[in-house]
C-alpha cells in the first residue's frame, strides 16, 4: 500500500490526500448527525435506526403519500398489516404529530416510532423515486400489450423483455419503445426532459401533455445520442440549439419524425414531433361543422373568387381544416398551389412551397407574387402575417383567385381589425373576403367509458340562460332536454385519459351587407361580433357547450380550450 502511494506524483498525491480529508468530514458529518439522532432517541426512549445500514424496501416507504412523508419529515420503514414503523426525526414536531394522528385515525395505521437521522430520512425518500418508475411504467406496459405492437417493434417479443432491456440501458430499444408507445397511444409529439436526477418522458395525446415515464439517468445520454444520429445532428455539440428529422420505419407505413434538441439545466431536452399523414382528419364531414356551419363552407367553396380565412392560437387546428376545404376542392381540371412553412402533410394532386424564416428562404410575400403567375386556381398561404402579403392575397382574391389563409386572432370578428392593421383598405375588405372562421379543438369523450350525470341545478339555469341567447338558425342539434351532461373515467381503450381524438368547435360569419357597412366605418370588434351573432353566427363557447350537452365532449374540455364558459 506505501509502496503504490510513493510511486505516485506529486499531484496525484494531492488529490489523493484531498480525497482522504474529504472522505473524512463526510464520516465525521455523518457520524455527528446519526449520534445527535441517538441521543433524541435516547431522551424520547425510542429506539435509534441507521438507515446506511438497513435496507428499506421501496412498497414500504410508498405507502406514505410523499408529499406528507416529505411535509411531516417522517418515513414509513416497515409495514406488516396494519403493523408498521415509522421513522421520524423529532418526535416532538407539531408537523410530524398531526401527521401521525392523521395515518393513525384516517388510515388505521398502527405504528411504532423510531428515531432517525435527516440523512436517513433522506435515504428512505430516494425510494419513492424508485417506485415511480416502476408504477408509471407499468401504465405504460398497459398500452403496449396489443398485437398491433408487435408488429410495429419486432425486436419486443413480451412485457418482462421490455421491461428488462429498459433497465438494462438498451439504446436502440430504448428509443424503439417510446416511439412505439407513442404511435400506440396516438401522440403527436414526444418530449423528453432532462431534470436532475431522472429523465422524463412525456407524450402529447389530442393536445395535452401526458406523463408517461421517469427514466433513470443513465438512459440519458444513450437515448439522447442516438436521437441526435438518426435525425444527422452534431454528436459532440450540446450547448446549441439543433433541428433534424429521421423516418420511423413500421411494416406497412412511415413515420417521419421532425426533431428539435434544447440544451438546459440539467442536459439536452428533445421534443419530437410524430408526422403522421394518415392521422389528419381531411374529410370536410370529421371536422365538427353543424349543419348551418357547414352549409355555410360549403357556399363559399363554391365562389369562383374571394378568400376563406381561418384564425385561431397555435394548435387549433385551422390548417388541419384548409387542409379538408383543399381536399373537397381537389379535382383534375383544377390547379391548387400552396405556401406553407413547414409543409408538414403531402396532398397529392396538390403543389406545395415551403417558405422559411432565414435570410435565404422563400419568404410568404415574394412565394405568393410567383405563385399567382402560375396560373393557379386555388392558392393556400399558410399564414398572413405582414402587410406584403396581406396586400397579394387580397389582389389575388380579388383577380378571380379562391385564397385560403389564416390569420393569429382569437376570434373570428377580430380577422377584419387586423386586415386594416395589415395596412388593407377597408374598401377592399368586403370585395375580397368570403368567409371568416374562429376555432378551437377539444377533445371528444372515450366512447367506451363515456357516462351520464346530472349537473347542478345551477349549472343547468346557466346552460339554459346561454341557450336561450343562441341565434334561431344555429340551434341545430340541440337536445330537448339538457338535465344531462356527460363525463368519462378512463379505460384501457383510451389509455386512461378519457378522451380519444379531437374535433373542432367553430364561430363563421360570411360577408354580408351589415357587415360591409361596419367594416366601411370602421367600427369595433364588438359591433361586428354583435352583426354576426344577430345574422345567426354561434359563438366558440356556444358551439362548445351544445357539443358538450350532445356528449362529443365535456364542459369541462370546452373550458380548457375556450376559457370560462359562464361569465
Ligand atoms: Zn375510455
Amino acid at each position: 500500500m506505501t509502496q503504490v502511494v510513493q510511486q505516485k506524483s506529486g499531484e496525484q498525491k494531492k488529490q489523493f490526500k484531498e480525497k482522504i480529508r474529504e472522505e473524512t468530514i463526510k464520516r465525521l458529518r455523518h457520524k455527528s448527525q446519526e449520534e445527535e439522532a441517538s441521543a433524541v432517541a435516547k431522551k424520547f426512549n425510542l429506539p435509534y435506526v441507521d438507515l446506511n445500514l438497513i435496507p428499506v424496501d421501496a412498497e414500504t416507504v410508498v405507502a406514505i403519500p410523499e408529499e406528507l412523508a416529505r411535509q411531516a419529515n417522517l418515513a414509513m420503514i416497515y409495514k406488516a398489516g396494519k403493523k408498521s414503523q415509522i421513522a421520524v426525526v423529532d418526535p416532538e414536531s407539531y408537523e410530524t404529530q398531526k401527521a401521525l394522528e392523521k395515518l393513525k385515525k384516517e388510515e388505521g395505521i398502527d405504528w411504532k416510532l423510531v428515531v432517525v437521522s435527516e440523512g436517513s430520512l433522506s435515504k428512505a425518500w430516494e425510494n419513492y423515486q424508485r417506485a415511480t418508475v416502476v408504477e408509471s411504467f407499468e401504465s405504460q406496459q398497459i398500452s403496449l400489450k396489443s398485437k398491433k405492437l408487435t408488429e410495429f417493434e419486432k425486436g419486443i417479443h413480451n412485457i418482462v423483455e421490455l421491461k428488462q432491456r429498459i433497465t438494462e440501458v438498451p439504446t436502440t430499444e430504448t428509443l424503439n419503445i417510446i416511439i412505439a408507445g407513442a404511435i400506440k397511444t396516438k401522440a403527436s409529439d414526444i418530449h423528453l426532459e432532462s431534470a436532475a436526477d431522472h429523465i422524463r418522458l412525456r407524450y402529447r395525446i389530442d393536445g395535452v401533455l401526458q406523463d408517461i415515464v421517469h427514466f433513470p439517468k443513465k438512459i440519458q445520454k444513450f437515448a439522447i445520442s442516438r436521437i441526435k444520429i438518426l435525425s444527422k445532428m452534431k454528436l459532440n455539440v450540446d450547448n446549441v440549439p439543433q433541428d433534424g428529422h429521421f423516418a420511423a420505419n413500421l411494416e406497412n407505413s412511415t413515420i417521419n419524425i421532425r426533431v428539435s434538441v434544447l440544451p438546459g439545466s440539467y442536459g439536452e431536452n428533445v421534443v419530437m414531433r410524430l408526422l403522421d399523414e394518415k392521422a389528419i382528419a381531411l374529410n370536410l364531414g370529421d371536422l365538427g361543422l353543424n349543419q348551418d356551419y357547414l352549409e355555410k363552407v360549403e357556399k363559399a367553396l363554391a365562389e369562383p373568387s374571394g378568400m376563406i380565412l381561418t384564425t385561431g392560437p397555435t394548435g387549433s387546428g385551422k390548417t388541419t381544416t384548409l387542409y379538408a376545404f383543399l381536399t373537397k376542392v381537389n379535382s383534375p381540371n383544377v390547379k391548387i398551389v400552396t405556401l406553407e412553412n413547414p409543409v408538414e402533410y403531402r396532398l397529392e394532386g396538390i403543389s406545395q412551397t415551403e417558405v422559411g424564416e432565414d435570410e435565404d428562404s422563400l419568404k410568404f410575400a415574394d412565394g405568393l407574387r410567383a405563385i399567382v403567375r402560375q396560373d393557379p386556381d386555388i392558392i393556400m398561404v399558410g399564414e398572413i402575417r405582414d402587410s406584403e402579403t396581406a396586400e397579394v392575397a387580397v389582389q389575388a382574391a380579388l383577380t378571380g383567385h379562391i385564397v385560403f389563409s389564416t390569420l393569429h386572432t382569437n376570434d373570428a370578428a377580430g380577422a377584419i381589425p387586423r386586415m386594416l392593421h395589415l395596412g388593407v383598405k377597408p374598401s377592399l375588405i368586403a370585395p375580397s373576403i368570403n368567409l371568416i372562421i374562429a376555432q378551437r379543438l377539444v377533445r371528444k369523450l372515450c366512447e367506451h367509458c363515456k357516462e351520464e350525470y346530472r349537473p347542478a341545478e345551477e349549472t343547468v339555469k346557466k346552460i339554459k340562460n346561454i341557450i336561450d341567447q343562441m341565434p334561431e338558425n344555429a340551434k341545430v342539434g340541440i337536445p330537448e332536454k339538457i338535465e344531462v351532461l356527460y363525463r368519462s373515467r378512463g379505460c384501457s381503450k383510451c389509455n386512461f385519459i378519457g378522451y380519444s381524438g379531437r374535433v373542432g368547435i367553430f364561430e363563421i360569419f360570411p360577408m354580408t351587407p351589415a357587415i360591409e357597412r361596419l367594416i366601411l366605418k370602421t367600427a369595433s370588434t364588438s359591433d361586428i361580433l354583435e352583426t354576426a351573432i344577430q345574422e345567426g353566427m354561434m359563438t366558440i363557447k356556444q358551439d362548445g357547450i351544445v357539443k358538450a350537452l350532445n356528449g362529443v365532449t365535456s364542459l369541462e374540455d370546452v373550458r380548457r380550450v375556450a376559457g370560462e364558459i359562464f361569465i
